[in-house]
């Protein structure tokens, strides 16, 4: 049934057909203006509609509750999704914080325990505020199970895979235990986009994105999403936006639907070019291990291969010779550059211990496997030649390093 990359290493899933993805990314609100007859949709930047008379609006009355430039990458959004609607806020967290909204005192967040630490961060502090009770549990042990099935939380937070070291979850599973014991599952999708997985395909009420990584695609908006299945659910979540203001701005939303075209095109270079890196940096002699879910040692490798379709952007490394060996490596990297996020069409190392998950101390660092030598790649789409090349001056580099240390 897989079809195995020509290295030998990675195992590629399978690609899923007509589901109208690539059409629909690419025409998003084309030739949709009936003005001009504009291909490309404009931009709504008005704050304010004018009404008919005193107390007849419009379609539109105020840019905070509803936006047409904002309404239409919600439509794309939510059909790349499959969902019935989605809400669009300022940022990923903005879309964290909606979906939390649905707890109420003294309801259980079941969360990941190595979930985005700002969503870690975002949990503990309105738990302690709201009075809701969060645990962050290993959702792969059997025991956390059976805690769900005892302690009925109102949420059960999935993602997957998980940063940084690309531990995968089953959405499936988890979503079916969400429905048997009345829980909303919300998938936050983030790492891997809807062209490479479809959470309410597999069960899962809400999708929550921060479209500042691989929707957007070009790291020049920071931005968020939230898909419903259920329209009841995707109304509460709307007051809630309307109410707190924390929808996203017209112009990013314009730029994210520019974004949005290219999603499959970019997607498909992303993997190839990460297939690549995956073959470079496996089995060379600085390289203690490489976390990535198409190889068949990886732990979720299974689990991966039933709910992607693809691998999207990322690996992550860890190299011997610890944090001396990780300098040596990055400084001399040309075409990686040194900083926080992914999913951008350039490519980018980051270091978690010391700059994602600098919050978490010492000990939390080691639970959750983030050592000195860790490493996180997110591969942009520049010619994979290049990047092969730079990475394995790079690890020579380190090599030397290494060796004259000894
Ligand atoms: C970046 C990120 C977020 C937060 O999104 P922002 O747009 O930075 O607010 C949430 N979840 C995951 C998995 C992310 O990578």
């Amino acid at each position: 049934m897989s079809a195995r990359s020509s290295n030998g290493i990675g195992v590629k899933p399978i690609r899923r057909k007509g589901t109208g993805t690539i059409t629909r990314a690419v025409r998003t609100g084309i030739a949709t203006d009936t003005a001009y007859g504009s291909v490309v949709p404009p931009i709504y930047l008005s704050a304010n509609y004018a009404f008919a008379a005193p107390g007849v609006p419009g379609r539109y009355d105020y840019s905070r509750t509803a936006n047409p430039t904002r309404d239409q990458l919600a439509d794309a959004i939510a059909g790349l999704e499959h969902g019935t609607g989605a809400v669009i806020t300022a940022s990923g967290m903005a879309a964290v914080m909606l979906a939390t909204k649905l707890l109420s005192r003294g309801d259980l967040l079941l969360a990941p325990h190595d979930c985005y630490g700002g969503c870690h961060r975002l949990f503990l502090a309105e738990s302690e505020r709201v009075g809701f009770d969060v645990e962050f549990v290993d959702q792969r042990l059997p025991e956390t199970v059976q805690l769900a099935r005892e302690r009925r939380p109102r949420i059960i937070w999935i993602e997957t895979p998980s940063n940084p070291l690309l531990r995968v979850t089953d959405i499936e599973a988890w979503a079916k235990l969400a429905r048997e014991i009345g829980a909303v599952s919300v998938v936050d999708n983030t790492f891997l986009s809807p062209a490479n997985q479809l959470p309410l395909e597999l069960g899962a009420d809400l999708v929550v994105h921060s479209t500042t990584k691989l929707l957007n695609g070009h790291s020049d908006v920071v931005g968020g999403a939230v898909v419903a299945r259920d329209p009841a659910l995707l109304e509460t979540l709307g007051w809630w936006s309307n109410c707190l203001g924390v929808a996203g701005a017209p112009f990013d939303a314009y730029l994210t639907l520019r974004g949005i075209r290219t999603l499959e095109a970019r997607t498909r270079i992303h993997e190839a070019n990460a297939f690549r890196v995956v073959e470079t940096l496996c089995g060379h002699s600085v390289v203690e291990r490489v976390h990535h879910p198409s190889l068949p040692g990886h732990p979720g490798h299974e689990i991966a291969m039933k709910q992607q379709s693809g691998w999207g952007s990322l690996v992550s490394v860890d190299l011997e010779g610890g944090r001396q060996a990780v300098d040596a490596f990055v400084s001399g990297l040309r075409y990686f550059t040194l900083a926080e996020s992914l999913g951008g069409v350039e490519s980018l190392i980051t270091h978690p211990a010391t700059m994602t998950h600098a919050s978490m101390d010492e000990a939390a660092q080691r639970a959750a496997g983030i050592g000195e030598g860790l490493l996180r790649l997110s591969i942009g789409i520049e010619d994979v030649e290049d990047l092969v090349t730079d990475l394995e001056q790079a690890l020579k580099r380190t090599e030397e390093f290494i060796y004259q240390r000894l």
